[in-house]
């Protein structure tokens, strides 16, 4: 009997490698993180690059040209965390800027993913299918409590779905949605405090009836 047992360790260092590590696509993975507006989700990116800089991978943040806030070479959290961006028109821009490298990037970051163009969702898959791990962020709802943009299809794609929540300015709990408190009606409208705020279910409904009661 010890000998069967004995035998039966003896065969774990053949399965030591995979198929998936001769391929090399053993990092290539999809991470969303959503939430409404100052949920954090800027501030987790930036920690999950940081991390991934500390494991010494080559890591590149983009950003949409949409987002005008703060610094145009740089993705900056509400906290003032900031990281170098680039600033790219399309999702076409991303491949043009990792076939444009010397180097393999294998970690990418994409923040204000929501303001990207309808080829996102596919592009993103081509890179994590590369083997390239891709973390995502952006807002799940527009200010209409809308699903927005290509988050839908980001968020059935992705591996991990990270949701996080900010702190309702009425009643201090958990936030789910962006109240526009100033601006017009398009759906996007850049801006910070002046503009929105986070709600929870109640009071963005509460919210909601008041100004259809105007
Ligand atoms: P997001 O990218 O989701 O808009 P950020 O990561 O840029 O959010 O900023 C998150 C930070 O915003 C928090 O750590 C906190 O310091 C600040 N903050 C300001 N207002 C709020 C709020 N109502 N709820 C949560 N955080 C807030
Ligand atoms: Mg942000």
């Amino acid at each position: 009997m010890p000998e069967v047992i004995s035998s039966t360790i003896m065969m774990v260092p053949h399965e030591e490698h995979s198929p998936l590590q001769h391929t090399g696509l053993g990092e290539g993975r999809l991470e969303i993180i959503c939430g409404p507006m100052f949920s954090g989700k800027t501030e987790e990116l930036l920690r999950r690059v940081r991390r991934a800089q500390i494991a010494h991978q080559p890591t590149v943040i983009f950003k949409p040209a949409t987002d005008t806030r703060y610094n145009k070479e740089a993705v900056t959290s509400h906290d003032a965390n900031a990281l170098p961006s680039v600033t790219v028109a399309n999702s076409a821009e991303i491949l043009n800027y990792l076939s444009s490298q010397a180097r393999p990037i294998t970690v990418i970051a994409i923040d204000e993913v929501q303001f990207f163009d309808d080829a996102l969702p596919a592009t993103c898959m081509r890179l994590a299918d590369q083997g390239i791990r891709v973390i995502a962020a952006g807002l799940d709802l527009d200010f209409t409590a809308k699903p927005f943009g290509c988050m839908p299809e980001l968020l059935c794609l992705a591996e991990e779905v990270t949701k996080l929540h900010a702190v309702c300015m009425e009643t201090g709990r958990p936030a789910h949605f962006s109240h526009r408190i100033a601006g017009g009606e398009n759906t996007v409208e850049i801006g910070e405090k002046d503009r929105y705020i986070p709600l929870t279910r109640q009071a963005f409904v509460a919210a909601r009836n008041e100004e259809n009661k105007q």
